[in-house]
C-alpha cells in the first residue's frame, strides 16, 4: 500500500494526500469522526458505510498519540472501493491544510501503518496503468496533461487521456491487422474445403492492407504537429556574428509573452526563452554567428548553431539592414541546412540605422518575399520598432504548423502522432506491414507473421498486447467448426 502528497509541496490552502493499496482502509485508523473526541469512537462499524467517495469532515490523528495531544489536522476524508478508483485498488484521500508541517505530520503517521509505503513517482499512475484503468496513450496524456503550459498543449493531452481517441484509432487498425492475420492463417489451418478459397482470401487481405497502409502512411507524414504541440515549436534566430541575434532574443524575453525562462547550463545569457503565441508553446533560441572560420572555439560554436537550425521547425534568418554582406555570408552558411519543410522568416534588424532609400528598397523586398508566399520583416531591436509585427509573423506562422491541415471533423487533432515512442512503433507496424502485402507471391504463413509483427507493433503503442486476440476474430469472422 502506498502513499503520497499527491497536490504541490508547501503551502497552499488544501493539500491532498492519496493511499492506494489491498490495505488503504487501514488508513482511516487516521481519521475520527469529529462530534466525538474518544478514541473508542472509531468504531469500524461506520468504517464500511465510509466507502462512498464522499467527503467527510474528520480529525486526522496518530493512532499512537499520546492522551492529550491536538489532532494532526483536520480536513476531510474519502474513500474509494477497488475496482472503481483512479487507480483500481482501494483509495483512501485526506484532504487537509497545505502546510508543510501538516504534511509531514500526516505522511509520518501513516508510515508507521504496517505494510505501508511512499509512492515512487508516478507509481499512483502505473498502478491504474497496470489495472486497466487507462492505456499507455492515457497514461503518456496524463502526463502532458500535468505538464500543459499553454491551451493546445491541454487540449491536446486532455484529447489523450480523457477522450481516449487515439488509443480507439490505434486498437481499430490492430483489429484490422488481426483480421487479416487470422484470415491467412484459416486458410493455413482449414484448408480450402471450408468455403474458403485461399485466393479469395488472399485477394481479400491485401486489399485491406494496402487501404490500411495508406492510412497509417498519412498517419506518419502528417508534419510532426502533435510531437510540436507537446514540445513546443522549436525556433531558432540564425545569422552571421554582430547582426543582432541576441539582442532580438533580449527583446522577444522583454515581451510579456515570455513564459519561460533560460534553460539550466546556460549562466550567463540567456539563449532560450518559451513564448506562448496564439495557445502554442515556441521556444525560440540564440545561435552563435554563422560564418567561416579558423578559430576552433567559434568554429564549435557554429556547428552548434547549424545543428540548431537542422533541428528547429522555423528558422529567424536575421540580417543587417545595413548591410547586404551579412546576408550574403549568413546565407552561405546557411546553404548546407536542408530547409524542407521548415518555415524561414527573413528578418532584417537595425533599421533605426539606415536612411529612406534603404528602408524603401527593404519594404520592396519584403513585398517581393511575401507575394512570393514567403514571409520577412525588417525590425530594430534596439528601440523596438517592428518587433511586435515581427511576433505577429512569427504567430502566423506558428499556427499555420500546428493547425490542423484537413478538416476532417473534430477529431482531427487526435490524429497527430504526439510522443517518438509512438512513430518508432507506427513505423515498424507499417514496415512489417509492407511485407505482409507485398505483390510477390510469398506463403500465406509469412503474411501472417508479418500482419501479426504489425499488429504487435500497435499494440505496443497502447500497452495491450494480447495474443488471444486472434481466436476471437477467427470465429467471429469464419465461425469455423461450426
Ligand atoms: P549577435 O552577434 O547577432 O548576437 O548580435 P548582438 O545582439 O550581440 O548585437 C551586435 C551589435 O549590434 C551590438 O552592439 C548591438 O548593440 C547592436 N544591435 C543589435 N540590434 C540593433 C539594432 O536594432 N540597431 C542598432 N543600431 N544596433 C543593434
Ligand atoms: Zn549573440
Amino acid at each position: 500500500t502506498i502513499y503520497a502528497v499527491a497536490t504541490a509541496r508547501g503551502r497552499a490552502g488544501v493539500s491532498v494526500t492519496r493511499v492506494s493499496g489491498p490495505n488503504a482502509l487501514e488508513a482511516l485508523r487516521l481519521a475520527r469522526a469529529m462530534e466525538t473526541s474518544s478514541p473508542s469512537s472509531t468504531a469500524s462499524t461506520s468504517r464500511a458505510n465510509d466507502v462512498d467517495g464522499r467527503l467527510r469532515y474528520r480529525a486526522f490523528v496518530d493512532p499512537n498519540a499520546r492522551a492529550g495531544e491536538p489532532p494532526l489536522d483536520v480536513g476531510f476524508v474519502a474513500t474509494w472501493r477497488a475496482p472503481r478508483s483512479f487507480t483500481g485498488e482501494d483509495v483512501v484521500e485526506f484532504h487537509g491544510h497545505g502546510s508543510v508541517a501538516t504534511q509531514r505530520a500526516l505522511l509520518d503517521a501513516l508510515g508507521t501503518i504496517d505494510g505501508f509505503r511512499h509512492a515512487e513517482a508516478g507509481e499512483f499512475a502505473r498502478r491504474a496503468f497496470l489495472n486497466g484503468k487507462m492505456d499507455l496513450t492515457a497514461a503518456e496524456g496524463l502526463a502532458d496533461l500535468l505538464d500543459a503550459e499553454t491551451e493546445a498543449q491541454r487540449r491536446q493531452a486532455m484529447r489523450l487521456t480523457a477522450n481516449g481517441t487515439q488509443r480507439a484509432m490505434y486498437e481499430r487498425w490492430r483489429d484490422e491487422l488481426m483480421t487479416c492475420a487470422a484470415h491467412c492463417e484459416a486458410v493455413i489451418d482449414f484448408g480450402e474445403e471450408e468455403d474458403v478459397s485461399g485466393d479469395v482470401v488472399e485477394r481479400d487481405v491485401l486489399t485491406r492492407a494496402t487501404a490500411l497502409r495508406e492510412t497509417l502512411r498519412k498517419h506518419l507524414d502528417a508534419p510532426a504537429r502533435g510531437e510540436m504541440i507537446r514540445r513546443g515549436v522549436r525556433v531558432a534566430i540564425v545569422g552571421a556574428p554582430n547582426v543582432g541575434k541576441s539582442s532580438m532574443l533580449n527583446a522577444l524575453a522583454g515581451r510579456d509573452a515570455a513564459i519561460v525562462s533560460p534553460r539550466a547550463g546556460t549562466t550567463r545569457d540567456v539563449l532560450e526563452i518559451s513564448l506562448e503565441l496564439n495557445g502554442y508553446k515556441v521556444i525560440v533560441s540564440d545561435t552563435a554567428g554563422i560564418r567561416e572560420t579558423d578559430d576552433d572555439v567559434e568554429k564549435m560554436g557554429v556547428a552548434r548553431a547549424l545543428e540548431r537550425a537542422r533541428d528547429a521547425d522555423v528558422l529567424v534568418a536575421l540580417a543587417d539592414a545595413s548591410s547586404d554582406a551579412s546576408s550574403d555570408a549568413a546565407r552561405d552558411a546557411l546553404s548546407t541546412v536542408d530547409v524542407t519543410g521548415k518555415d524561414v522568416i527573413t528578418v532584417w534588424n537595425k533599421s533605426d540605422v539606415i536612411d529612406a532609400a534603404r528602408a524603401r528598397e527593404l519594404d520592396a523586398r519584403v513585398d517581393d518575399i511575401t507575394r512570393r508566399g514567403g514571409d520577412a520583416r525588417v525590425v530594430s531591436a534596439r528601440d523596438g520598432r517592428g518587433v511586435d509585427d515581427f511576433i505577429a509573423t512569427l504567430a502566423r506562422v506558428v499556427a499555420r504548423k500546428c493547425e490542423r491541415t484537413s478538416v476532417e471533423g473534430d477529431d482531427d487533432d487526435a490524429l497527430a502522432v504526439t510522443r517518438s515512442r509512438h512513430r518508432v512503433n507506427l513505423t515498424s507496424c507499417v514496415a512489417a506491414l509492407e511485407r505482409a502485402a507485398r505483390r510477390a507471391p510469398v506463403p500465406l504463413e509469412l503474411r501472417a507473421e508479418d500482419f501479426r509483427l504489425a499488429a504487435r507493433a500497435l499494440a505496443r503503442v497502447t500497452g495491450s498486447y494480447d495474443v488471444e486476440d486472434v481466436l476471437d476474430v477467427v470465429f467471429r469472422d469464419f465461425c469455423v467448426g461450426k
